[in-house]
Formats: C-alpha cells, sequence, structure tokens
C-alpha cells in the first residue's frame, strides 16, 4: 500500500496519523504546497499578533515525522493521472500510488473588483497570507476589510492589536447575519464599538484605488465614500480548491463530489475536509464543511474506509465556536439565524451585553431543543450535545441547566436572572430557583 496525500492540513495529517495506527507497514507521503511540516491553520492570528511564534503552531516536533515514517514532500502536485494512478509534482518527480486522499483544502474568494491585484490587497488563508500581512502592514496607520464573517473581526483585531485602525465594511444590516440572529449580531457589534472599530454596515467594496507605485491608498464603497487606507484584507469567505482534481475527470461541484465513505468517482481516490462536498448530505447538515474539527473528523473517518473497513461519515450534532474580541461564542445543532417554521427560541441577555444565551427548541410541546448559541459563556460540549440528540424539552434543560455550565461563577452571577426571563416566557411550566449553600440550583 502507498498512500499519497495530497495537503498537510488537519485532514490529511489526521488521516495519515490514523492509516498509521492502522496499518503499521504502509508507506504514507504527504505532499504540501505550503509548508513541509503542518501547523495550526486556526492559530495563524496570534502569530501576527506576537502571541505566539511560527515555532509554536507546529503542534508536532520536527523529528516526529521521520520517527512515525511519514514521508513528507514540499511541493505543488500539478497532474493527476487517473488511469497510470500518479501525480506529477511541479519539482518533475510523480508519485505513483495504490491510494490518494485530496485535502486539498479551501482557498480565498475573490470578486473580480477593480483593484483588487494592487500591492497590499489579500485574504488570510495561508503562511504566504500571514507573511505578506506582516510585510505590508508594518507601520500603516489604515486598513479596509471586506467582509464580516469570522475571519472579518479576525482580520480588525490583528490590525487592532497592532495598533492600526481597521475600517470593517459589511454587506448586511447586523453583523454575520447569515448565522447569527440581530441580537447577537448586535453584541459582537458592541465589541467593535468598545475597541473603537468603525464598522459600515450595508455597504459592500466598489473599487479599491492605487498610487502611482501600484500600492492600495483608498478603496471607494457602494455609499460612495472614499476612505483612505495602506491595505485591504477580504474576508469574503472561501471555495474548495479543485486545482488538482480539475486536472482529472474526477467529478466536482462546488467541491470533490464524494459519497458518505469519503470516496471520490474514481477508483482508490478519496477526497475528504474543507475541499470535499457530500452527494448526500443528511437532513439540515451541509454538503462542504470548512472546520477545523470536521476536517478532523473526516481525516479519521476516511482512513478507516482506506484500510478496508468501510466507515460511513456521521458528522453529528452541528458545533462552532471562535471569539470576536473578547467575546466567546459557541454554538451547537439547530440555531437558525432568521424565523424557521417549527422553530422558536428562548432568548436571555445581561445588561452588560456581554453574555447572552439563546436556546432554540421545538413550537410543538414538549418542545424539544434543537440548538444553542452562547455568547460570554462556555458551555459543557457533552450536555449539551446529550440534551439535543435526546430531544429533551426546554423546561428539563433549564432545569438543570447548571450542568451545562462551564463556569461555577455563572451560577451566582446570571443563572437567577435567566431564569426569571425563561419563567415569563414559559409562565405553564416555570422552573423554580432554590437557594442551596450559597448556590442557586433550580428545581422544577
Ligand atoms: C485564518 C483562519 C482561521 C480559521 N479559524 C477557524 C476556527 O476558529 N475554527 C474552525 O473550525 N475553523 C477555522 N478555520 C477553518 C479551518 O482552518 C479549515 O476548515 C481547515 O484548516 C481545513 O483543513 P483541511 O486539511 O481540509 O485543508 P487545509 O488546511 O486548507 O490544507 C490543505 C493544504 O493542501 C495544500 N494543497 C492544496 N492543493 C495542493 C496541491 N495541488 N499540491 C500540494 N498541496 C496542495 C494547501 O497548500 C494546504 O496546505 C479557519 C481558517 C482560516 C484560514
Amino acid at each position: 500500500m502507498h498512500l499519497v496525500i495530497i495537503g498537510n492540513g488537519i485532514t490529511g495529517v489526521t488521516c495519515a496519523l490514523t492509516v498509521r495506527r492502522l496499518r503499521p507497514e504502509a508507506r504514507i507521503t504527504l505532499v504540501s504546497s505550503e509548508s513541509t511540516h503542518h501547523y495550526s491553520r486556526t492559530a495563524l492570528m496570534y502569530v501576527y499578533m506576537g502571541h505566539l511564534r511560527p515555532q509554536d503552531i507546529k503542534p508536532y516536533e520536527d523529528w516526529f515525522w521521520t520517527e512515525n515514517r511519514l514521508e513528507l514532500v514540499h511541493a505543488t502536485a500539478t497532474n493527476l493521472d487517473l488511469a497510470g494512478r500518479h501525480v506529477t509534482l511541479d519539482n518533475g518527480n510523480t508519485l505513483s500510488y495504490t491510494h490518494l486522499l485530496l485535502a486539498t483544502g479551501s482557498e480565498s474568494k475573490r470578486f473580480g473588483w477593480p483593484g483588487q491585484d494592487l500591492a497590499g490587497v489579500q485574504g488570510l488563508y495561508n503562511l504566504n497570507d500571514l507573511a505578506a500581512i506582516t510585510r505590508d502592514t508594518h507601520g500603516i496607520s489604515r486598513g479596509v476589510v471586506v467582509g464580516g464573517g469570522l475571519i472579518g473581526v479576525e482580520l480588525a483585531e490583528m490590525l487592532h492589536t497592532r495598533g492600526i485602525e481597521p475600517v470593517v465594511l459589511v454587506r448586511e444590516a447586523s453583523y454575520w447575519s447569515a448565522v447569527l440572529p440581530p441580537e447577537e449580531g448586535n453584541l459582537v457589534d458592541r465589541q467593535f464599538a468598545e475597541n473603537h472599530v468603525p464598522v459600515r454596515y450595508r455597504t459592500e467594496l466598489r473599487e479599491i484605488l492605487g498610487d502611482a507605485q501600484g500600492r492600495v491608498r483608498a478603496v471607494v464603497t457602494t455609499a460612495g465614500e472614499e476612505i483612505a487606507c495602506q491595505w485591504v484584507g477580504f474576508a469574503i469567505g472561501v471555495t474548495p480548491n479543485l486545482g488538482l482534481a480539475k486536472t482529472s475527470d474526477i467529478e466536482t461541484d462546488r467541491g470533490i463530489l464524494v459519497d458518505e465513505f469519503l470516496r471520490t468517482s474514481a477508483p482508490q481516490v478519496y477526497a475528504a475536509g474543507d475541499c470535499a462536498q457530500h452527494r448526500q448530505p443528511a437532513a439540515g447538515q451541509v454538503s462542504v464543511e470548512q472546520l477545523w474539527y470536521t476536517g478532523r473528523m473526516q481525516g479519521e473517518t476516511v482512513a478507516h474506509t482506506i484500510c478496508g473497513q468501510d466507515t460511513p461519515y456521521r458528522r453529528g450534532i452541528w458545533f462552532n465556536s471562535a471569539k470576536f474580541f473578547n467575546l466567546e461564542y459557541q454554538t451547537y445543532g439547530q440555531a437558525p439565524a432568521g424565523a424557521e417554521a417549527g422553530v422558536e427560541s428562548f432568548y436571555w441577555e445581561h445588561p452588560s451585553a456581554r453574555v447572552a444565551l439563546r436556546v432554540y427548541y421545538r413550537t410543538e410541546a414538549p418542545h424539544a431543543v434543537l440548538g444553542f448559541n452562547a455568547l460570554g459563556l462556555r458551555l459543557r460540549h457533552a450536555v449539551c450535545e446529550q440534551w439535543i440528540a435526546q430531544q429533551a424539552p426546554i423546561a428539563t434543560v433549564m432545569a438543570e441547566f447548571g450542568r451545562a455550565n462551564f463556569d461555577p461563577e455563572f451560577f451566582t452571577q446570571h443563572e437567577q436572572a435567566m431564569m426569571a426571563a425563561y419563567n415569563i416566557q414559559f409562565p405553564t411550566q416555570p422552573v423554580l430557583l432554590k437557594r442551596r449553600k450559597g448556590l442557586f440550583s433550580m428545581n422544577r
């Protein structure tokens, strides 16, 4: 067996390590155009901000790979020959495979704006982008961030920590409105305001203007405003990297099409992680998953199938977390941003606008819990998952809510107010608060 893996991100590396465990004798080669060694993509921002050094974001020491007989090739795979079962690299070599995993990740989107190729204009995805932002924001006073998703707020925070004023352009009326209900969006907006980050809502980029040296000097928005700046960051989403797949006749759509075993249309060729698109996602699940933990899960699952233990990919209950400046965010299960038939929610927010909880439940009694949004408070993953999987009624969840709280301090601070708000929304099924040993516990 010679497993060739294109891409040494979390997906490719997890697959490699799992195959090594399952098939100690297998030959495994990891190819990456980006870096010889795997690193944590999610930690790129902390290197820029000076919280971590580049070597700190490599989860494994450099000797680890030789020790585990994982061959590393730093090159770009430029052509895929399915009939001959080999991959051509840009260094002139070819690699023959018995099994091939495409784990090529994503690439930043660009929409063809005038001026988007000027110096000082970029996305944030890889190590080259980190080098570019480090170089091009040195000594500047203002950068414009285009897009209001998770990477948008990361870029704003990155510039902010270096004393550069970020101006954020958001097409929608509130922050990340495709994902967050307006109340949660407003809490993030408060973070922008407290950190003196100007945000232009309902505003898009029209054009980027350059100077005589071909460097960005300003942007023009759809509101007609010209904003002087020395750097522009795109945070308008990513798209599956299909470059290598497209050199063959492997079936693709938005991503590389895979079945539930993460098999592509070509024999012995698999795809997983950001670049894969599920042909038949389970009800309520997305077809392209661009998350760290789903990459890891897919990498592990596909390794079993590659080793002859056919294993369907089952993501389980949706989960995501992020940090918006100082505001932590977690979401579990079904948590729609807008109205959805048969779904309601209970929302509580602390007057400080720094802590909030939303619990989604079915309209129909007994109001089974469907999902959670938590801001400024940390919930226990296992407990939330269990409630959602067991379709626990909201009354039960609220009565036992302390089980999900990560932070015991939270009890004393907020739980009473939260339950009082819940009791107003559900007067027929109140949760009673009993004072016990200085802590509040809930009983129905
Ligand atoms: C700045 C940033 C912050 C993020 N933060 C979070 C977060 O907080 N939480 C979260 O869940 N997710 C986050 N994500 C998303 C998460 O990092 C990705 O979902 C995950 O890294 C995808 O892993 P992957 O292994 O599928 O692909 P990737 O990590 O993209 O790895 C693919 C690799 O393949 C290489 N490659 C591609 N084509 C070729 C080729 N032809 N030849 C050789 N090599 C090739 C690429 O260079 C790349 O190194 C973040 C992403 C970014 C960019």
